[in-house]
């Protein structure tokens, strides 16, 4: 006997913050939704753990919920130059805090299950099924390792920055999109966070580490999280890497690793917080924080969120809220439209042809990028650009870099939205 194909209104590939937002908002809409996880939890690895507060985690969390599980940081960053020659203190303008993955996840996936959406774990989506040049559905790996369907009136592509959707419509996430990222959680860190409560972004130059002279303009940051605790990282940022290929060569991971442990023990002002120190976790993964998936509709009836469409905020490498912002907006948009079509009946299958029309794509399109939200990311992909050209490529040399780093203050000084 064949297996009935299941039918939920929202198919979700994968359970991050975006796919897990998008089933909790499509939950409360009415509307029956799944989440495909391929891991056995839901957001398996850690990945940001840093969040200035907005309205929407209230209305998604609950009232303070991030608050009660979380860290508040300073209202300041600093930023050193080179060689940590030179530094600037910038001020933050929303409340802004630390808490643990596990919790925020965990949190997210309870409210799901209470809603009714049904969480598929050890579930790997493999490819989007097509029909009519529409994606109805994706086939899966379950548990047993036997291959699904599951059909739905909206697919969202919320598999982040390897998303297999995105890959299956040619997204060129390894070399257009993503930057490579070491995350590293460190407990007994020689700091004293009242000496230092902010957080810190040492600027390196292509060029400036004889002992990798060719390694891309990067970033290591210290985020001060209490109790001798600190997450440190290292972002190699290669957006303008394909324009330098005199000075700069793409790194191998062993490369990076390489570079990483260098810098931990070795590079002013950074070196000196791992003196004594734990390493309790410690992973290069990659955040597609270069630029925007201009095709985040890639077909008809799927929609890529979070980071598979590289929706981040690249100021600060912020997704967290964006991926949930912009799961939110796609939810509400289709939940709309799907109870308009079905006379509020919350499941279209004879009207998918008008959900997905060329016409109605158009519209859905116009006013997501006419949100502030996604604005604000645009303009930031802008800013980043020129700000980046600027001191990774034209400057490019840590002493050039330093002469300049008045100018590099005033720019990092404008206001954080
Ligand atoms: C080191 C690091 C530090 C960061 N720091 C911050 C920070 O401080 N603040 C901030 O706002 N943002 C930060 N970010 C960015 C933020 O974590 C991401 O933007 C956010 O997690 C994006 O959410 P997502 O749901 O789109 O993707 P993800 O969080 O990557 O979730 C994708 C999910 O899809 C699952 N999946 C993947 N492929 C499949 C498949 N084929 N089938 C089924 N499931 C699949 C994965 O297992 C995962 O659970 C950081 C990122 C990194 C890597």
């Amino acid at each position: 006997m064949t297996k009935e194909i299941e039918f939920y209104n929202f198919v979700i590939v994968g359970g991050g913050p975006a796919g897990l937002t998008a089933s909790i908002v499509a939950a409360r809409n009415g509307f029956k939704a799944v989440v495909l996880e391929k891991s056995n939890v839901a957001g398996p690895k850690p990945r940001g753990e840093g969040i200035s507060i907005y309205p929407l985690l209230d209305e998604i969390l609950g009232k303070d919920f991030l608050q009660s599980i979380g860290f508040r940081s300073s209202v300041a960053s600093t930023w050193h130059s080179p060689g940590d020659l030179q530094q600037t203190k910038t001020p933050r303008t929303r409340p802004h805090y630390f808490f643990k993955w596990r919790d925020y996840i965990d949190r997210l996936v309870d409210l799901a299950r209470e809603l009714g959406v049904v969480i598929l774990l050890k579930s790997e989506v493999i490819e989007p099924i097509e029909k009519d040049n529409m994606c109805v559905g994706v086939k899966y790996k379950d548990e047993n390792g036997k291959i699904q369907e599951i059909h739905g009136n909206a697919i969202f592509g919320c598999d982040g920055h390897e998303s297999v959707i995105g890959k299956h419509y040619n997204i060129p996430y390894d070399t257009q999109i993503n930057c490579p990222i070491v995350k590293c959680l460190v407990s007994n860190a020689n700091i004293d966070i009242n000496k230092t409560p902010n957080l810190q972004f040492y600027f390196i130059g292509n060029g400036d580490l004889e002992y990798a002279p060719s390694f891309p303009q990067c970033v290591v940051y210290v985020f001060p999280l209490g109790k001798k605790e600190i997450e440190v990282g290292l972002m190699l940022r290669l957006n303008r890497v394909h324009k330098m290929k005199k000075t700069v060569k793409i790194p191998s991971n062993s490369e990076i690793m390489e570079v990483w442990q260098n810098l931990k023990q070795d590079y002013p002002g950074f070196s000196d917080f791992f003196k004594g120190a734990n390493i309790d976790y410690e992973e290069l993964t990659a955040l597609s924080n270069i630029r925007m998936v201009k095709n985040y509709i890639p077909t008809a009836g799927i929609i890529l969120i979070g980071d598979s469409a590289g929706f981040v905020d690249p100021f600060g490498s912020s997704g967290l809220i964006y991926s949930m912002e912009a799961a939110k907006f796609w939810a509400n948009i289709l939940s709309t439209k799907i109870n308009e079509l079905s006379g509020g009946k919350t499941e279209v299958t004879n009207h998918l042809e008008e959900l997905w029309s060329s016409e109605n794509i158009e519209k859905y399109k116009k006013k997501w990028e006419n949100n502030p939200i996604f604005k604000h990311i645009k303009k930031s992909y802008g800013l980043i650009g020129k700000f980046e050209w600027y001191i990774f490529k034209h400057l490019r040399t840590s002493e050039r870099i330093n002469k300049k780093w008045k100018l590099i203050s005033r720019l990092l000084k404008m206001p954080e939205k």
